[in-house]
């Protein structure tokens, strides 16, 4: 239940605000707005100025120029309070980022959810963030300090802190492959390749768990499918056994790296 409410005009405030008990960032809210018993203040991020894209460190909209937070290649730096939706429309979105984001949630929803919020609260079956894995992005969050974590750090221990921005390489290959009950559901299974030019193989599983996994970063792609198969060896649930999974990984493996040649 949310029991005070902030919306603060910079960053250094929203920050003093978090240091007080029971606080958290408020993102599209589609999470937080629901009942809960526990008592919770808000701090709302809209008018930070988070819901930033910008391709190596410029703003396409306007042509300003920040300092780059990606060195090595073109980088997106996605602001942590985009929402899926306008990252979803966004000419910079590869398509396979874009099917993704189709899946995560209907468009009501992705219209309010925020990026920073989304990764935040995912668990494994979120195609948002297997592609993400996929893709090596990274994560910025300010607390005392800045620092930027791998996505695949980032996910299993979901660190507490402000995340104010998301950065993934703009320039490789990413397929997206997927099995679900309906072709609007969330996945049973879902798997993104990145593909480097330098031949860097980078294959992330979503589908099940608490995150995604990652199953295979290699310098090429030798192996692919048996490192699909064997990161499920385990993934059994409700929806489905580990067998079907470890088959179906393999399978969306082969026809990811199909699709980025
Ligand atoms: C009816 C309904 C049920 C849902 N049930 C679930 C569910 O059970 N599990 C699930 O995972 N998703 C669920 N979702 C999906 C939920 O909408 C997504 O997790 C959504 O993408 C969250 O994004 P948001 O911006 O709305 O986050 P918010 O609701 O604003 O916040 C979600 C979490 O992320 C944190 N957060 C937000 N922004 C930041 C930031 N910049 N830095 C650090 N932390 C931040 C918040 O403090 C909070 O803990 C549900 C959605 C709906 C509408």
């Amino acid at each position: 239940m949310i029991t005070a409410y902030h919306r603060p005009h910079t960053l250094d405030e929203a920050l003093r605000l978090l240091t007080q008990p029971n606080t958290v960032p408020l993102g599209g809210g589609t999470l937080l707005s629901q009942s809960t018993v526990d008592p919770v203040t808000v701090v709302d991020l809209q008018h930070l100025s988070l819901d930033t894209l910008r391709v190596n460190g410029i703003d396409p909209s306007t042509r300003s120029h920040r300092p780059d937070v990606f060195s090595g290649g073109q980088a997106l730096e996605i602001g942590a309070t985009l929402t899926l939706q306008a990252l979803l429309e966004s000419e910079h979105c590869p398509p396979a980022l874009k099917s993704a984001l189709k899946l995560e949630a209907p468009l009501n929803i992705r219209n309010s959810a925020t990026v920073a919020g989304t990764l935040f609260s995912c668990d494994g079956r979120s195609p948002f963030a297997t592609a993400l894995l996929a893709l090596d992005a990274k994560v910025t969050i300010v607390n005392r300090q800045s620092s930027i974590v791998n996505l695949g750090e980032f996910l299993p221990l979901r660190p507490r802190g402000l995340i104010t921005s998301i950065t993934m390489p703009h320039n490789p290959k990413l397929a997206f492959e997927f099995v679900s009950r309906t072709p609007a559901d969330k996945p049973i299974i879902c798997a993104a390749l990145t593909q480097w030019n330098s031949g860097r193989t980078r294959l992330a599983l979503g589908g099940y768990g608490k995150s995604p996994l990652l199953a295979m970063d290699g310098t090429e792609s030798d192996g692919l499918e048996a490192a699909a198969s064997n990161a499920y060896h385990e993934a059994n649930d409700e929806w489905a056994s580990a067998e079907y999974r470890m088959d179906v990984a393999a399978v969306l493996a082969k026809r990811c790296l199909e699709a980025t040649r």
